[in-house]
């Protein structure tokens, strides 16, 4: 079949193990341009965020039937919505063709006459092998390796492995699905000739801040996931290459390696925060507490635009300030020109780069990061000048008090904030229950908004220290404190990555 381009396409697509790093640049490319989303359970948030927001995004586990009645529904939902137009986009764990049925559903697109592409995507053995160090071949000792599925009864006749041959094979065993039915396997493997002092391990959730790897042998296998609760999903690996594992791998030697940590930001300003953590090892929430819209009214900030020329300086406290107030000098048919030769002041660095992503350079930026540090490094500069401060609608007065005595100050609105936590977000839920032991706060509205979303249950936990508030600065903290809350850890500086200092400094005592 010849597929002409505008016909419709469905994309089967590898999702990785967990790790969103860890997806194809194909992969996060079909999704930018996803208009469904048909995703299994376990794939993470993160990754479903890279598709647009106006995506639709369905859980296969949540069509209609019971495992596998539901396949024929997830077939008939690809082609229903791939012959009304859309771009589907399903995404499997790890690689669709690996126990991924990713065949079935090619052979049932093709034969609907529905064009189809498939995306490779890192199978859990190879995210296994890396994320716990474990080579699945070696020179020495490993020269294939054999993905198996331990979903079949080894027992039963009509199971479709030879496991005579598995337990002679010359390499690795990487034993996918195989929690259920350990026992079972470890044991035909050992009566089959396998010797029952041959390395394994078992790798849970490979690639997350969840993983846990436990070394053993063969015959221990089984003893060790009960002793240690371990779970699916999990990968086996059974060979002599599990004893070049090093005690522990370099990713679970990262500073925050199983920690888990709220991030509070709005959203669209929380993925460079959320990767900062999962990069140091921690598994990071996202509960958005603020949201930056549109001003009720814009005419202020677009007279201000327009007499631009009469100020010698516009002050902005934040990201959001910046992208807002260009964005609508832009709106308003006017370019970067309209700034002229006035000066630029910015609170903080985060402040300044947003500046310099429009190829603008602050004049002043503090050394501190707060109000009364711009004021401060602001005061001999302005006397009798024309000041713009471009700012949200709520927040601290400071600038404007500590500045109007010396200098003319206009203030315009260019962004609100308003509360907009989801209060049915599973974070809550994993708060309760005590899963969450970081919360960390950027600014002293996110932290009023979250505390004031908190039950009881989790003010309980802040009070018993099971839940740490880190803060992003002082001013930040005083928010926390109207709460009769002290924060466990303050940001030297304040920025994200002093944020996040402060969280590797806390969790490592
Ligand atoms: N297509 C998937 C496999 C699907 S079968 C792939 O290529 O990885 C589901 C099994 O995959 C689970 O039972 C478990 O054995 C394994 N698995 C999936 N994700 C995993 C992970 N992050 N860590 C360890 N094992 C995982």
């Amino acid at each position: 079949m010849k597929s002409d381009s505008t016909a419709p396409l469905v994309y089967l697509v590898g999702a990785g193990p967990g790790d969103p790093g860890l997806l194809t640049l194909r992969a996060a490319e079909v999704l930018a341009r996803a208009d469904v989303v048909l995703h299994d359970k376990l794939v993470s948030a993160r990754i479903l965020d890279l598709a647009p927001p106006s995506a639709r995004r369905m859980s296969v586990e949540e069509l209609p039937g019971e495992h596998p009645a539901r396949w024929p529904h997830i077939h008939d939902t690809m082609i229903d919505f791939a012959r009304a137009g859309k771009v589907v986009v399903r995404l499997k764990g790890g690689d669709p063709l690996v126990f991924g049925r990713g065949t079935e559903e090619a052979q049932v697109l093709r034969r609907a006459g529905v064009a189809y592409e498939i995306v490779p995507g890192i199978t859990a053995a190879i995210a296994a092998g890396a994320y716990a160090e474990i080579p699945l071949t070696h020179r020495a000792c490993a020269s294939a390796v054999a993905l198996i599925t331990g979903h079949e009864n080894p027992t039963k006749p009509e199971s479709s492995l030879d496991w005579d041959n598995l337990a002679r094979f010359p390499g690795t065993l990487a034993i996918y699905m195989g929690m259920a039915r350990l026992e079972l396997i470890v044991r035909v493997l050992i009566e089959k000739g396998k010797p029952a002092d041959t390395p394994a391990a078992i790798v849970q959730m490979a690639s997350t801040g969840h993983q846990l790897t436990r070394t053993t042998t063969l015959a221990n296998l089984d003893r060790t996931v009960r002793d240690e609760g371990l779970t699916a999903p999990a990968i086996i690996l059974i060979g002599p290459v599990v004893s070049h594992r090093p005690q522990e791998s370099w990713f679970e030697s990262r500073p925050l390696y199983g920690h888990r940590v709220l991030v509070t930001r709005p959203r669209h300003q929380a993925n460079e925060t959320l990767r900062r953590f999962e990069e140091l090892g921690a598994i990071a929430y996202l509960l958005p507490a603020v949201e930056v819209r549109d001003p009720p009214d814009w005419s202020p900030v677009d007279a201000a635009i327009e007499r631009l020329h009469e100020y010698q300086w516009v002050v902005f406290t934040s990201r959001n300030g910046v992208e807002r107030f260009i964005a609508r000098l832009f709106e308003r048919g006017r370019d970067l020109r309209a700034l002229g030769s006035v000066k630029l002041a910015a609170i903080g660095p985060g402040t300044a780069a947003a500046l310099r992503e429009y190829h603008l350079i602050a004049d002043v930026v503090p050394t501190t990061y707060r109000s009364e540090d711009l004021a401060d490094a602001l005061r001999e500069r302005v006397v009798g000048q024309r000041v713009l401060l471009a700012r949200a609608d709520r927040g601290r007065d400071v600038l404007r008090e500590e500045l109007a005595a010396i200098a003319q100050v206009d203030q315009v609105v260019a962004y609100s904030q308003v509360d907009a936590i989801d209060a049915d977000s599973d974070v809550f839920l994993a708060l309760n229950r005590g899963e969450i032991g970081v919360v960390t706060f950027t600014s002293s509205n996110i932290a009023r908004a979250v505390l004031r979303a908190f039950d009881e249950t989790a003010l309980g936990r802040v009070r018993d220290g099971s839940i740490r508030l880190v803060t992003i600065s002082p001013v930040t903290s005083a928010a926390v404190r109207e709460f009769g809350f002290e924060p466990a850890a303050e940001a030297e500086e304040y920025t994200t990555e002093g944020l996040v200092r402060a969280v590797v400094k806390l969790v490592r005592g």
